[in-house]
């Protein structure tokens, strides 16, 4: 089996060292992502918008751009792309169009993409984004604007699903006129080596924000988001622009981490053999890294684009406008600065919580009536060492953050003890039930009645009577040899501080 495609191997580029060509070289990156909105319906028609129907079956005459059909636009679409441009802090037009950009393609039945050219809805906004390392890098948005997506086509029989080497093609329209939104960063300069970094947290904090805003599932792996990556190099920060490519249809973060390295040490390549890097646009390959050669592509490319005659303008009203920027969630960043408040956790404990992806987790936990500290140090302890040891996300364990408030209300009420609660979730990650009914079950309940606690005294006290002899002379150090003997006879189970005190009356005593 081989699954490398032809031109990936025919193309394969000497590469300069990712550290190395960030030392010689500033990178500037430029990012489009496009994410799927998740109306009922599609942007121009009433096509129903679900994910894995059968092909072909949600269409409807405007989506396959059949002759005589018309166009009319969907209001909640509008209504999310607003949400999207305010949360981006954009401005939000007063009034914009839709313009036909057009090219012929049998992914297109109209043979022109119902997009929006000159007059965008929403635009000159910014995102502050932040690293894993708490470094914030504030990305600047040009504009956000509504169109509609193309059908999906499929070819069958070549290598890594491309028309390259394919029997044959299929085309499905369900996707054609989905309703997106295509976000379009100002050049991010100034990221320097951190460049992957940005690129990927930047893809990050969208993906976060559509799924706070409720405009869209918003899973990468379904395509619901998807970022072209625009890379170039220049000598220095001061140095014009360089001739910069454009990765398309990166579907996952660490593909686009992944991508702009391998752009960067490509073009530093290409750049120290005195040669010029190509404008053209490139496919990502998941298998290696790299990135291929898919189409040149010019900056002033003919889409003919002209305003769409079937459609009137969309002029969303100031009141409107304003109703919903007040009904807007709180975002993500805004939410993470508060619970980091509430939380009154460290700058670092706060990174590690988010990048353990634990903020929901813990946040859950607390409202099951832990406290912040204790929710944190079993997420991020115990289950964390769990989670890795069995490779999963702390998510996926088998307990839920209510489970975890019932263990820690078991271990404040002194019914069993930090290490009997490590007992405890075993057994719920087994299945064996909530906290409560594992102690139950497994019997692990500190025994609190003083009756055994005593036997297994008199007992310890019995055997070792030079202990008893020291301890009686005033010398209480040697006491934990007893309460030792106890906590063992008892399987660990006891109260330590009950059975000290009870140590120490039956030898006053
Ligand atoms: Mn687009």
């Amino acid at each position: 089996m081989t699954t490398q495609s032809t031109t990936t191997t025919a193309s394969t580029p000497r590469l300069v060292p990712y550290d190395d060509a960030v030392r010689r070289y500033d990178p500037v990156l430029g990012i489009e992502v496009h994410v799927e909105l998740g109306t009922r319906t599609k942007m121009f028609c009433a096509a129903e918008v679900s994910f894995g129907a059968d092909p072909n079956t949600q269409t409807t005459p405007v989506s396959l751009g059949l002759p005589g059909a018309l166009p009319v636009v969907n209001g909640t679409a509008v209504e999310y792309a607003i949400r999207i441009g305010l949360a981006l802090n954009c401005q939000i037009a007063e009034s914009c169009r839709f313009a036909r950009k057009n090219y012929f393609y049998p992914d297109v039945p109209k043979n022109f993409q119902t997009s929006q050219y000159d007059e965008p809805i929403a635009f000159d906004g910014w995102l502050d984004v932040e690293l894993e390392d708490g470094t914030v890098h504030r990305v600047e948005i040009e504009r956000a604007h509504m169109e509609e997506d193309a059908g999906k086509n499929t070819h069958v029989g070549g290598s890594a699903g491309r028309i390259h080497g394919a029997e044959y093609s299929l085309v499905d329209y369900n996707r054609a006129g989905i309703p997106l939104v295509e976000i379009v960063t100002r050049p991010i300069e100034g990221a320097g080596e951190r460049a992957p970094e940005v690129a990927r947290a930047y893809v990050q904090a969208l993906r976060d924000i559509f799924r706070v805003l409720d405009v869209s599932e918003a899973r990468m792996e379904r395509g619901n988001v998807r970022a072209d990556v625009n890379l170039s190099l220049r000598p220095t920060p001061e140095s014009p622009l360089g001739t910069r490519t454009e990765t398309k249809n990166v579907n996952s973060f660490r593909s686009v981490e992944r991508a702009v390295r391998y752009e960067v040490s490509r073009q530093a390549a290409i750049l120290d053999a005195g040669q010029t890097v190509i404008q053209e646009t490139r496919h990502f390959h998941e298998e290696d890294g790299s990135t291929s050669p898919g189409r040149v592509k010019s900056d002033a490319e003919d889409y003919r684009y002209f305003p769409e005659p079937d459609l009137v303008p969309v002029a969303p009203s100031r009141e409107w406008v304003e109703e919903i920027r007040a009904t807007l969630p709180e975002l993500p960043q805004a939410r993470r600065r508060r619970l980091h408040d509430e939380w009154g956790f460290a700058d670092a404990e706060m990174r590690d919580v988010v990048n353990a992806g634990a903020l929901d987790l813990i946040e859950s936990t607390v409202a099951a009536g832990a406290t912040a500290a204790a929710a944190r140090k079993w997420w991020m302890g115990e289950l964390a060492r769990r989670a890795k040891q069995d490779e999963v996300e702390l998510a996926e364990l088998a307990i839920t953050p209510g489970q975890i408030g019932e263990l820690q209300q078991l271990v404040d009420a002194g019914r069993i003890n930090d290490k009997i609660a490590r007992q405890v979730l075993d057994g719920v990650l087994a299945g064996e039930g909530d906290p409560e009914q594992v102690v139950v079950a497994r019997g692990l309940e500190i025994v609190s009645d003083d009756g055994p606690l005593l036997a297994a005294i008199d007992e310890a006290l019995a055997a070792q009577p030079d202990i008893v002899a020291k301890v009686r002379a005033g010398n209480q150090g040697p006491v934990g040899a007893i309460i030792g003997a106890v906590m063992k006879t008892t399987r660990g189970q006891a109260d330590a501080k009950r059975v000290r005190e009870l140590v120490l009356e039956r030898i006053g005593g």
